[in-house]
């Protein structure tokens, strides 16, 4: 059975109203779209990086046929987890109705890019490249979703040799999605590529090693890696066809979800994003990479000498919880008084609070010590709060360095998620890492991002900066500036904290 990939299209409006404000007929647009576990999302900007369209398919519910949960299927071993490739071409035909539906003229639109989520591949059967140059995909394309995708190949090779055999590309799923508007296979970029795995982050290119280690002739299946910023060519013929496309309008090269949240979140050269949500994360843009064990590090996806870096630690808000419930009387307004009521540095005290397995570094338990680094076996309430937040960025901050991370003096403190509303914590985010902290919306960052790298990617090879593209954008808010005193207080601090830390993992 052939599967038409895009409706007819009825001929838009000439302007607009989207979003409250109104759209000039000739206005250009600039598409950020995201093929995220559960929906399709897409945001158009202008060129005042305005938003002025949002629009998003969600799977299990606009598209049942497929019968995903939670837009995956999992499978009988309950380790396999994959998603229909047809239903994210179904779900991008039935996005770009409903952008036509709603009026946004795509004759606009100079230029698009997009992320996908990261680790999962997409196997092309021999003579889908003829088939997608017809923007009629064979619906029998094979994918498999799993973390790290270099494993994932070699399991496919190892377990499914024949359908190896059949295997004409591999994308992963950002550059899948690219090559639906580019109407042949689109290249994987650094920045998506740097999680597979195979990629030499110092080099750019495939690691000959890691390649012959996972199956014979990847460097055909996977085709030579791009630069994140790459025009990759025009849209297909097919969509200035069927959907209106103006034939000038570029493809950027598509990432992961994660590269194209920093661009989203503005992230700029020593600035450093701390989500403080059930776990907390944090991102790093990063000049001097030192890979380790723990922790990403990918190219940077809006800057081509610079890398990025990511680091997961489970506990975070679950465990403020705990001390809060503890130490404060289960209230948020107890807890932020005891952080106000202690000094910086908290007369020397430093806890370490792992209730479940942490990852970042791998060690459990609660350890207290006193300023003689004596191991304690409890502390008074509004001691052990102050403990709990300063341990925890002093954490951050430590295994961030570790990476490459150092703090310079424009650096920013970007906070976000549901513990970025108390003033006292992000108080103490601002002292341990001396830098001022400013609070985004992480929302949309990925859609967002790949937006402004839409933009970005049209005017790069002139020499705009990323930075440069962004000055049109809203500020951030300042929320909180360091105390003077904090530099002396937490870089001492700091090599206490790494020394003791030291000491857990040798118990542990
Ligand atoms: P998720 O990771 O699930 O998206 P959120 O980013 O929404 O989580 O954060 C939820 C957490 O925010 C809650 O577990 C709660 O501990 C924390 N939180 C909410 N309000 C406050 C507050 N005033 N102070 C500190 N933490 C808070």
């Amino acid at each position: 059975m052939r599967w038409c990939l895009f409706k007819c299209v009825t001929p838009p409006p000439p302007s607009v109203c989207v979003s409250g404000s109104f759209m000039a007929a000739d206005s250009p647009l600039y598409l950020g779209l995201d093929f995220s576990t559960q929906q399709l999302k897409v945001v158009a900007i202008d060129g005042d990086l305005r938003v002025l369209h949002e629009n998003s398919v969600h799977f299990d519910s606009e598209l049942p046929d497929f019968r995903t949960q939670g837009g995956v299927h999992i499978h009988a071993d309950r380790l396999t987890v994959t998603s229909p490739v047809l239903m994210w071409v179904k779900a991008l035909d039935l996005l770009l109705d409903k952008m036509k539906g709603a009026g946004l003229d795509l004759s606009h639109v100079r230029a698009v890019s997009g992320s996908g989520q990261q680790h999962g591949s997409v196997f092309w059967r021999r003579g889908a490249s003829e088939t997608l140059k017809q923007l009629d995909p064979d619906q029998n394309l094979h994918q498999l979703l799993q973390r790290f995708t270099g494993n994932q190949i070699a399991k496919v090779h190892q377990n499914r040799a024949e359908e190896f055999q059949d295997t004409e590309r591999i994308s992963l799923v950002s550059s899948f999605a690219a090559s639906l508007f580019l109407g042949c296979y689109a290249a994987i970029d650094h920045s998506d590529g740097s999680g597979m795995n195979l990629l030499d982050i110092r080099t750019r290119n495939w690691s000959q090693i890691c390649l012959e280690a996972t199956a014979p002739h990847m460097d055909r299946l996977l085709g030579a890696p791009l630069p994140s910023t790459s025009v990759l060519g025009p849209v297909s013929s097919y969509l200035v066809q069927r959907c209106g496309f103006s034939e000038s309008c570029s493809v950027v090269a598509f990432t992961g979800d994660n590269p194209a949240s920093l661009a989203g979140m503005k992230l700029q050269q020593g600035d450093v994003a701390v989500s403080l949500g059930t776990s907390d994360t944090v991102f790093l843009w990063i000049q001097q990479p030192r890979p380790a064990l723990e922790g990403h590090i990918f190219c940077n996806p809006v800057d081509q000498q610079a890398y990025m870096a990511l680091l997961c630690f489970k506990n975070g808000s679950l465990t403020r919880e705990r001390i809060r419930n503890e130490c404060s009387g289960g209230s948020w307004e107890i807890f932020s008084a005891a952080l106000r009521d202690t000094p910086l540095g908290n007369d020397g005290h430093i806890g370490f609070y792992f209730d479940t397995m942490e990852i970042t570094p791998p060690a459990v338990g609660v350890h207290r010590f006193d300023s003689a680094d004596t191991e304690v076996s409890s502390l008074c309430p509004q001691v052990e709060v102050r403990a709990l937040v300063e341990g925890q960025f002093l954490s951050r901050r430590l295994h961030a360095e570790r990476l490459g991370y150092s703090i310079i003096s424009g650096t920013r403190v970007m906070a976000t998620g549901g513990a970025s509303s108390n003033q006292e914590i992000l108080q103490v985010l601002s002292d341990v890492f001396n830098a001022p902290v400013f609070t985004i919306d992480l929302s949309n960052s990925a859609c967002l991002g790949s937006a402004y790298r839409a933009l970005h990617g049209l005017v790069v090879e002139s020499g705009v900066s990323f930075s440069d593209v962004l000055k049109k954008a809203p500020e951030p808010q300042l929320v909180a500036t360091p105390h003077p005193a904090a530099k002396e207080v937490y870089d001492r601090m700091l090599k206490r904290y790494a020394r003791l830390e030291e000491r857990i993992l040798q118990k542990t």
